[in-house]
């Protein structure tokens, strides 16, 4: 299965998709993760260029060139352990993300399964990333980088709802209750998806 997961910053995608990952045994990939780690490791060649783009920008909630992050995500996607299925968590970001990754699947026979839209208020979004700041000392969640991340999702990245809406694979997820009320709701989704699948 191919999921996307889609929200903005603080609206739980990573907790999400880390208990989805672990109950479908697919991996959890996420793109802001792997920068992360990128960062501070020892690349090689083709990572180079976003290795020195971490290490001037991740902080600032600017993206990285679209180019460069499929290109890393097409070398992640291509190991042994993504050939059952994965669940994208932070790609796509952009609607030229987004037709690369549909390029890149179309090339290969393949299609996403499901796009997960997780929904929050924006005072909860700003509440949990003030919160997040405190505990996990991301410097991309200090306040005036909270607000440029909010930012360019409105004008990147919101547009790709519209976009996986048309192709039918949007599902809204209202993701203001708990961590473990927002799971139940898409396990019930992903259920019944599989439910429709094996029907078919
Ligand atoms: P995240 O952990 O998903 O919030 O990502 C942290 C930061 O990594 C973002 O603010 C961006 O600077 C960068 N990043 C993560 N994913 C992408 C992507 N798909 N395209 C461009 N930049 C990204």
């Amino acid at each position: 299965m191919r999921i996307v997961l889609i929200g903005p910053p603080g609206a739980g995608k990573g907790t999400q998709g880390k208990l989805l990952s672990s109950m479908l045994r697919i991996p959890h990939l996420s793109t802001g993760g792997m920068l992360r780690t990128m960062r501070s490791g020892t690349p090689g060649q083709v990572q180079c260029r976003l290795q020195n783009w971490a290490r001037a920008h991740l902080n600032t909630g600017e993206l990285a060139p679209d180019e460069l992050i499929m290109q890393m995500l097409a070398e992640r996607l291509q190991q042994p352990d993504c050939q059952a299925g994965y669940l994208l968590d932070g790609f796509p970001r952009t609607l030229g993300q987004a037709e690369m990754l549909d390029s890149y699947l179309e090339r290969r026979q393949q299609s996403l399964d499901i796009v997960l839209d997780l929904r929050v208020e924006l005072a909860e979004i700003v509440r949990r990333l003030r919160a997040r700041a405190s505990v996990e000392n991301r410097p991309d969640d200090a306040d005036i980088v909270v607000r440029e991340r909010l930012r360019v999702f409105e004008i990147q990245t919101a547009c790709l709802l519209g976009y996986y809406e048309k192709r039918g694979l949007r599902t809204q997820i209202e993701a203001t209750s708990g961590p473990e009320g927002v799971f139940d709701k898409i396990q019930a989704v992903v259920n019944q998806m599989q439910r429709d699948h094996g029907a078919a």
